[in-house]
């Protein structure tokens, strides 16, 4: 296999680290280009130092300058650059062959756009980009000869078994595997509340929301996972990525997560994609596809297993995934507005402004809003989804001042 290019955005997160550790396994094939964080420059620094990139990009100018005195202090021939104009710009620098997008949050979405625009391998593991921007964001991957690889892991395991799917190019109907393919399926833990009476949810803690059962992850996608606002946005995820109606889009609930996700084809067959809950796997199959890696791993013990469960999502229980179901069904701007609204909810709800409970009533209120917008260009879901915001930061405001008083 030719050396590739790389560019990992968010390097310091749960993926970008996940994805280092796999790069440091196979040095003769990757070449680090550029790495990017927001703030974090003692990782950044770290990674630096052992993986020598051309460029490192903070998003926040305070902390790049420190970080280009830490870089200079260490001699490491690394130029430092801040902002989203530098985000995107060793996103689609000619010399990068891959591009990780593994930025949380809304953030992600003009620096994963660039990769697509300047037509890279582009490693999706920003979900949020889709959900806020699907339409256009398939359409840019398509018009730019992109290659969309998922790395999110139920989306990975659908790809690998749904062979012959080939990313930019399924929504081409008149693909015989396209008619071929029933309905697919995308597991989920269930998160660490999955069996707790639902009259002790008020109390749950961010401390307790972000210890999840399976997975390691940063702390956004580790709330949206107890919630399972996560699994929500991943079915809008994959109505986007294999160009499937919502209906042919299933969610069990699966606690051991061995068994990552499903495709049902109209002969009967079942393919399943199983493994252990480390996100090397699918991180791996995206950075070597069509090939795969040895990055290490155990094989999963099923022996060890004693149980394989599967059930279907209890809506009284989950209702941000219920929301996200629904904003899917509408439409529009509302995909958008769940995002943005289940972010400043997460964010207040992890600063200790609001409970566990008020992450879906926030979300439902802004839902009901009936905001508009045209969502041609990437300019106006950002406005749409800065409006969204400022609709949720005012509802927290005002649930935050009467907590206080
Ligand atoms: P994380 O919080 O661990 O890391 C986020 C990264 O983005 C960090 O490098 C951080 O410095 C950077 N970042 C944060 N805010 C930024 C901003 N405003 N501008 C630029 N950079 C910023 O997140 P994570 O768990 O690695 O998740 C990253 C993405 O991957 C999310 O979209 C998540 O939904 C998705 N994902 C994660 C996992 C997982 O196992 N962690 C699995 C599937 C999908
Ligand atoms: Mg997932």
């Amino acid at each position: 296999m030719a050396v590739r290019n790389i560019t990992i955005l968010g390097s310091t997160g749960s993926v970008g680290v996940s994805t280092l550790d796999v790069v440091a396994r196979h040095p003769d094939r990757y070449q680090v280009i550029a790495l990017t964080a927001n703030k974090s420059i003692g990782k950044m620094l770290e990674q630096c130092r052992i993986f020598r990139p051309l460029y490192a990009v903070m998003l926040d100018p305070d902390s790049a300058e420190n970080l280009r005195t830490e870089v200079n202090k260490n001699e490491i021939e690394t130029e430092v650059l801040c902002g989203v104009k530098s985000l995107e710009k060793v996103a689609s620098l000619p010399e990068v062959d891959v591009v990780m997008a593994a930025i949380v949050g809304a953030a992600g979405i003009r620096p994963t756009f660039s990769a697509a625009l300047a037509g890279k391998y582009v490693l999706l593991a920003n979900k949020e980009t889709l959900v806020m921007a699907g339409h256009i964001f398939m359409n840019v991957v398509k018009e730019n000869h992109a290659t969309l690889l998922p790395i999110d892991s139920e989306h990975n395991a659908v790809f690998q078994c749904w062979n012959g799917w080939k990313g930019h190019q399924s929504t081409d109907k008149t693909n015989g595997k396209m008619t071929e393919l029933s309905h697919i399926c995308l597991t989920a833990s269930g998160g660490p509340f999955l069996t707790m009476p639902i009259g002790e949810f008020a109390a749950i803690t961010p401390a307790a929301a972000v210890k999840h059962p399976n997975w390691e992850m940063g702390q956004k996608i580790s709330v949206d996972s107890a919630t399972m606002m996560n699994k929500g946005l991943e079915v809008i995820e994959a109505h986007w990525l294999f160009d499937l109606k919502p209906s042919q889009i299933d969610v069990l609930i699966h606690p051991q997560q061995a068994v990552h996700g499903l495709v049902y084809f109209r002969d009967g067959s079942i393919i399943a994609q199983m493994g252990g809950a480390d996100m090397r796997t699918p991180i791996s199959y995206a950075m070597a596809w069509p090939d795969r890696l040895d990055w290490g791993p155990e094989p999963l013990d099923l022996a060890t297993i004693d149980n394989l469960t599967f059930a279907q999502v209890d809506p009284d229980r989950f209702p941000c995934f219920m929301l996200a179901r629904q904003a899917l069904e509408a439409g529009g701007v509302a995909p958008a507005v769940l995002n943005a609204a289940n972010e400043v909810a997460v964010g207040a709800f992890l600063n200790g402004k609001i409970g566990f409970l008020d992450i879906a009533s926030i979300v439902e209120s802004c839902l009901s809003k009936a905001l508009v917008g045209d969502l041609t260009t990437i300019e106006a879901v950002c406005a749409i989804d800065q409006t969204a915001r400022e609709h949720a930061r005012q509802i927290v405001a005002s649930r935050y001042v009467f907590k206080n008083d």
